[in-house]
């Protein structure tokens, strides 16, 4: 006899619980990442034959997780951008995940239909955008970026008499893209994928902060797409939108901003100053897995005019209910999604405005801690550091720079975390504070950690 589902996934449930806990407790204690862990007991090159049992899996899974998931939860990883996840997030997650709701539309989870709405318009609220604007979930910024993207590429050429939707782009007017010089790659790809063609763009030059320099900003006729950038992913500076966004012929333009981590400075009026006039485009992206530390994968898609959105991602179809301004399967590219509002929602509803404000002002302290740390010991300090994000460059004792040698030593060790990139022709050590839980005891770990071996290598 077989036991009854219901008991087993009980049982499996509560055995995760036990293992997530446990991987939980040992965020602050254990090393960041081990890159020789033994990952061979999970490989096997055939489909099992003899399957084993889901709670062997399960155990299976905890296990190597202790050893070979990079803990990017713990306060000590400083890699890429990658943010934790709070604690109401998991939970909540967790949650979401028992549900298994398909959140297309609202029929088919009136409950997530409920939480998208309003995590929705409170996202668009925290950042400071129009009240008018409209947000949809989505799977990353770089889905957010070519979501935006489609809409401008449309909504430009209707304004032209054009409807790219049923005449495809053959023939259609140019549309000249114009983007920042340190603009993301996913932007330049979201390019290529809408048919605009990486030929047509113009690049702004940028200044040593990686801001698009108003000065040297392109003149432009016709349709043009301006593409400009919150948060650099090396500096954290962002684009002078006020400035740029008044130059522009808004009747011939669309202007769309990356915010991916760095539109949540709009969420601290502390921060606020650093991108001035960005509620004034067209459409943006962001995260919420970065720096919200919702969990993987979440962001959204806002766009300041709903029907500019409705227009280019509406499918009809026979058994879709019809009128539902806020079916997901009509505000974004993918018909099945899971519900991604509802981390957003236990977050925004934990933490109201003040709170994500303090988190957000939190990594920025811990940033500015950690440049001050680094470089009264000896660091170059390569850009000034106004958000999140720090870059260094260090070297040894006969001024040789050792930067990447010292960003591969700190990999090696595990304790903490930073990748490496090259700013300006220069390498770069890049750190980038985008878990909340980080405390000024991290930094000071982690900088204590980073100067160790750095004397190593001296
Ligand atoms: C991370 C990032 C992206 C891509 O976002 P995903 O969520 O990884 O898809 C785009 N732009 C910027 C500035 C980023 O930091």
């Amino acid at each position: 006899m077989t036991e009854p589902v219901t008991d087993d996934k009980l049982d499996l449930l509560g055995r995760a619980a036990g293992h997530a806990a446990q991987y939980v407790r040992g965020e602050r204690s254990a090393t960041v990442a081990n890159s020789e862990a033994d990952l061979s007991r999970l490989l096997d090159a055939a489909t099992p034959d003899r399957p084993i049992a889901p709670r062997r899996a399960l155990d299976l899974l905890a296990e190597h997780g202790l050893t070979a998931a990079v803990r990017t939860t713990g306060g000590r990883y400083f890699g890429f951008v990658n943010g934790g996840v709070t604690p109401i997030a998991l939970a909540a997650s967790v949650i979401a995940g028992a549900w298994d709701q398909n959140v297309a539309l609202p029929v088919m989870s009136p409950v997530s239909a409920a939480l998208d709405a309003q995590a929705a318009s409170w996202l668009v609220d925290v950042l400071g955008l129009p009240g008018t604007a409209t947000a949809a979930f989505c799977a990353g910024a770089s889905v957010a970026n070519l979501t935006a993207v489609l809409c401008a590429r449309d909504a430009l050429l209707r304004r032209a008499g054009w409807d790219a939707a049923s005449a495809g782009l053959n023939g259609a007017p140019p549309i000249t893209v114009v983007t920042s010089a340190e603009i993301h790659v996913t932007v330049t790809k979201a390019i290529r994928l809408a048919g605009l063609g990486t030929d047509s763009i113009v690049v702004a030059p940028t200044d040593d902060c990686g801001r698009v320099d108003p000065d040297r900003f392109p003149a432009t006729e016709g349709l043009t797409l301006v593409l400009l950038q919150a948060g650099n992913v090396n500096t954290g500076h962002s684009d002078p939108f006020r400035t740029i966004i008044g130059r522009v012929d808004r009747a011939r333009s669309w202007v769309h901003i990356d915010g991916a981590f760095g539109l949540w400075a709009n969420a601290v009026p502390g921060l606020q100053s650093l991108v001035d006039g960005v509620e004034l485009a067209d459409s943006w992206a962001t995260d919420a897995h970065k720096w919200l530390n919702a969990p993987y994968d979440c962001a959204a898609v806002i766009l300041a005019r709903h029907h500019d959105l409705i227009d280019s991602m509406r499918v009809d179809a026979a058994y879709v209910p019809a009128g539902d301004e806020r079916s997901l399967m009509n505000l974004g590219l993918q018909m099945s999604q899971a519900a991604r509002a509802v981390p957003v929602w236990a977050i925004l509803a934990t933490e109201g405005r003040a709170g994500v404000a303090a988190s957000i002002e939190r990594c920025c302290r811990a940033a500015a801690l950690l440049a001050e740390l680094l470089g009264a010991a000896g660091a170059e300090v390569l850009a000034p550091v106004v958000l999140n994000q720090v870059l260094l460059a260090f070297t040894n004792t006969s001024g040789d720079d050792i930067t990447d040698a010292l960003v591969a030593a700190i990999q090696a060790d595990g304790r903490t975390w930073m990748g490496a990139t090259t700013w300006q022709g220069r390498r770069a050590m890049r750190v980038s504070v985008s878990d909340v839980s980080t405390t000024p005891e991290d930094i000071a770990a982690a900088a204590a950690t980073v100067i160790e071996l750095w004397e190593t290598l001296a």
